[in-house]
């Protein structure tokens, strides 16, 4: 099914995010058969900058093969159009009817071998001219760490859109209201494509230092205190009750699409669903 469809439901639609795991993908599958229970409308798979495509074609067919419906990652930046175009022919021959279309982050100390595609848009583009695939773009709440403002960022998104992208996926965020300034911002440029929430379960303090330092995401005081107080377990557990207390949030204000970064694990995001009631 695809996003457009998936997403013209009243009900808040839950999917997942994974990334290709380093060892056999057994383990994954058996994680995803775990949340296969909250009913997800698809899992979207990671796509990463010299990761082993191969694999991850396989892996995607492997999450096909449980039942559940998938979206694969695609980034541009690295690669010259004929490898885009041949990705993309497999992503279809694997039966994928959904892309997530990023640009992918510019490789540091690493001369770029092709300069065919310099932003999402342009993927976006390429993909709407050549397939009838639903087209997932990446949204930033907080604004993406190399823009100047959130106006101009979200004059961007709207490239994305105008190329004919189906929703938007937001980077995690832990503060609700930059995810409502964000709606505010990007319904007042005029787009009207399904906004869906990006949530991510806190689950050891490394996690969250590695994610902060990467992109502009805010930690409220409230899991600041939580990430000072808890350690491994305990942690985990006020991770779950604080990604449970933002969705309950998100769902009272009509969110449409509840995201998890699951990061390959089904406890927390098992939990936090168990909690919550869509
Ligand atoms: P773009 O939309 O191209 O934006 C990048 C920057 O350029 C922004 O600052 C934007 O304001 C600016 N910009 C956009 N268009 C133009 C234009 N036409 N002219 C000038 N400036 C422009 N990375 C991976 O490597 N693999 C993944 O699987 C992956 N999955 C992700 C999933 C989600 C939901 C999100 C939010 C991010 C993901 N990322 C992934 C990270 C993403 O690749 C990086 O954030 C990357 O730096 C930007 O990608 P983009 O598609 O948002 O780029």
């Amino acid at each position: 099914m695809k996003l457009s469809e998936i997403y013209s439901t009243d009900k808040t639609v839950i999917s997942y995010e994974v990334f290709p795991p380093k060892s056999e993908p057994k383990n994954l599958l058996k994680e995803i058969r775990i949340l296969a229970k909250h009913k997800p409308a698809f899992v979207s798979l990671t796509y990463g900058a010299g990761g082993n495509e191969n694999k991850s074609f396989s892996l995607l067919k492997n999450i096909k093969d449980t039942g559940i419906n998938i979206m694969p990652h695609f980034t541009c930046i690295t690669s010259c159009m004929e490898s885009v175009d041949n990705g993309i022919n497999k992503l279809i021959e694997i039966g994928a009817e959904n892309i997530l279309a990023l640009r992918g982050d510019i490789p540091e100390n690493t001369e770029l071998q092709c300069h065919d595609f310099k932003h999402a848009n342009e993927l976006v583009k390429f993909i709407k001219e050549k397939t009838n695939m639903s087209i997932g773009v990446a949204g930033y709440p907080e604004g993406h760490i190399e823009s100047p403002d959130l106006k101009t960022d979200i004059e961007y998104l709207k490239k994305k859109v105008d190329a004919g992208a189906d929703a938007i996926f937001t980077q995690l965020f832990f503060e609700n209201s930059f995810f409502y300034d964000f709606i505010n911002r990007v319904r007042d440029a005029g787009i009207t494509i399904p906004v869906i929430a990006g949530i991510m379960p806190v689950i050891s303090q490394n996690q969250v230092k590695k994610m902060t330092s990467m992109a502009n995401i805010s930690i409220p005081d409230k899991l600041k205190k939580g990430l000072e107080k808890y350690k491994e377990n305990d942690l985990v557990e006020f991770g779950i009750e604080f990604a449970a207390e933002q969705c309950e949030n998100l769902l009272k204000n009509g969110v449409k699409g509840l995201h998890f970064y699951t990061l390959n694990k089904a406890y927390s995001t098992d939990k936090i669903l168990n909690k919550i009631k869509i």
